[in-house]
């Protein structure tokens, strides 16, 4: 195939279908966009092995404001992303985050609660006195604080958002083409044109990485550096006889964090050591539930201790190693590449005021619905980290 698009795509995840759904959807915009996605069954994309949960819970005005710009979004997705009287439900649910600290953390915990309420977020901080009143289930022996969210927290059918914004974006006139990107060419400091599988070309005007934890390859192709790196993360669905059907999201210490999944559960662990820069395996490591998952769940919810594992499955975070948050604009040399990348595990969450900020970005060179100037590509250089610390 040879042809040419103004806006080439790469990459037809949560976060490229919401670039091209936002760029669609702007009455400035009339040139045309195409998204090559290699794998329209999304079997290995992270936007589908994704847990979709969304946390206002942040400690940077950045990603918060990126947050609370997201779930007004997503309430109204049914509407906003309804095609020909299809509304698109993605069952977002708001039972709250509840973020476990010890007596140690109670400082950290106070300095990010006055952020959050800085930008208008009211999360509650609760001793764990309180913390068992609400939960009689939680043992909160050693702990110290806990941070709760109480609106605007949840989870959602984030497979579903993709499905969403792909069928509204194609509806808009958007052309999703099934191959691989294996080259882009390069003429005096620009992308003119992306290489596809057998040897095809798309010229291009402009084009975007959001190929998720395949980020860095794509960047290569152009010559540029992307600190993003594939992370594996594994997920694991249990049930119990103890039943907590409203429970909340639930980080707990030990780094385990866990939430009711319909009648059932979900748990995933941070693992001790992390899987190679070049390794893409979806391998899911038993190891992580046996020796951190279930001693994590059995003591901190001891009605716990009875349950049966159902089934698990592994996904890779595009985790960014410089500072763990997006990467969202241009590159500074080549001014017609954009990055839509590195959201290391709260891309699902972002998607939304991701593609809304990288759209306007392409087509008026800054972002006006929400600022995203902390999460350009230059910050990299400039050693301005979003100083955002994992709770
Ligand atoms: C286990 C797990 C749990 C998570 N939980 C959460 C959560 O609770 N909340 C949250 O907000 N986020 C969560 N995330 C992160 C979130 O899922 C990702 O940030 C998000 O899905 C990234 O979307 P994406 O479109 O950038 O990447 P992807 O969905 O991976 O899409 C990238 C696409 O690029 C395509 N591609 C790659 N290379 C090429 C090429 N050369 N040519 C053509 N196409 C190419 C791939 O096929 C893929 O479909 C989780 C992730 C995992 C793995």
């Amino acid at each position: 195939m040879q042809g040419s698009y103004d806006v080439v795509i790469i990459g037809g995840g949560v976060i490229g279908s919401s670039v091209a759904y936002h760029l669609s959807a702007n009455p400035d915009f009339r040139g045309s966009i195409a998204v090559v996605e290699r794998d329209p069954t999304y079997t290995t994309a992270s936007s589908s092995l994704s847990t979709s949960s969304i946390r206002q819970q942040f400690g940077t005005q950045p990603n918060i404001r990126m947050s609370a710009y997201s779930i007004e979004f997503l309430r109204n997705a049914a509407t906003i992303l309804e095609v020909d009287d299809h509304s698109a439900d993605i069952s977002l649910r708001e039972p709250g985050y509840l973020i476990l600290g010890t007596p140690e953390h109670i400082a950290g915990f106070e300095a990010k609660n006055a952020a959050q309420r800085a930008c208008g977020i009211e999360t509650e901080l609760l001793t764990p006195n309180e913390m068992r009143r609400r939960h009689p289930w939680l043992n909160v022996d050693d702990l110290g604080i806990g941070s709760y969210g109480p609106v605007k927290e949840g989870w959602f059918d984030g497979p579903g958002l993709l499905q969403a914004f792909r069928r509204k974006a194609r509806a808009q006139g958007v052309d999703y083409i099934a191959d691989r990107v294996t080259g882009i060419d390069m003429e005096f400091g620009r992308a003119v044109a992306v290489r596809l599988g057998h040897g095809d070309r798309l010229a291009c005007g402009t084009v975007v990485n959001a190929a998720g934890a395949w980020s860095k390859g794509i960047a290569e192709m152009a010559g540029l550096d992307l600190p993003v790196e594939p992370r594996r993360r594994c997920v694991f669905v249990f049930d119990s006889p103890l039943k907590i059907p409203h429970g909340p999201f639930i980080f707990d210490t030990s780094g385990m964090a866990m939430r009711p999944e319909g009648q059932y559960y979900l748990a995933t662990v941070t693992p001790l050591t992390e899987n190679a820069a070049d390794d893409f395996s979806l391998e899911v490591d038993h190891a992580l539930f046996d020796d951190l998952i279930w001693p994590a769940l059995a003591h901190r919810i001891p009605g716990f201790e009875q349950l049966r594992l159902l089934r698990s499955w592994a996904g890779l975070y595009e985790y960014n190693l410089f500072d763990h948050s997006g990467i969202i604009g241009r590159h500074p040399a080549v001014a017609n590449f954009i990055f839509a990348c590195g959201f290391s595990g709260h891309g699902m969450m972002h998607s939304p005021a991701a593609g809304a900020g990288a759209s306007e970005i392409i087509l008026y060179g800054e972002s006006r619905s929400i600022d995203l100037r902390p999460f350009a590509y230059e910050r990299i250089a400039a050693n301005l980290a979003i100083e955002e610390h994992v709770y």
